[in-house]
């Protein structure tokens, strides 16, 4: 599987984080200066765990959707639905994940916003019983 989906080129397959992450999907880091901007493409099914982006002033993280069909799910909410155009933004200390849904691809840009000591904290992975119940 070597497509493209969006205006990016896909990366290869994420190991830096793939032990974050509930099945298969490619990072291609689009630029480090002054900005991390990283293209993520999620295989179906694919999402990564529950996670929060720690910052002692500003962080967090943006999320652009490219293409594909996905969710975003903070810690005691419903999950929303994702499609090309959409913007998710996500302020510091907030649990939640984000992925592909079942049947389709999902790709998005993820921009790190920067932040005093800013860092990201890795918690369970979704519960499939929970992602399974999704559209
Ligand atoms: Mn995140």
């Amino acid at each position: 599987m070597s497509e493209s989906f969006g205006p990016f080129a896909r990366g290869a397959a994420n190991t830096t984080y793939a032990q974050y992450f509930t099945g298969q999907s490619y990072l291609n880091m689009l630029t480090k200066d002054g900005l991390l901007i990283g293209n993520v493409t999620f295989e179906p099914e694919c999402r990564n765990h529950w996670h929060i982006h720690h910052a002692g002033k500003g962080g967090g993280q943006i999320l652009l959707c490219t293409a594909g069909r996905g969710w975003y799910q903070e810690w005691g909410k419903p999950a929303r639905e994702l499609h090309k155009g959409d913007v998710v933004v996500i302020p510091a200390g907030i649990k939640h994940w984000h992925g592909a849904a079942k049947d389709r691809w999902f790709v998005h840009l993820a921009i790190e916003i920067p932040g005093e000591n800013a860092r990201t904290e890795w918690l369970e992975p979704v519960i499939d019983a929970d992602y399974n119940q999704l559209p």
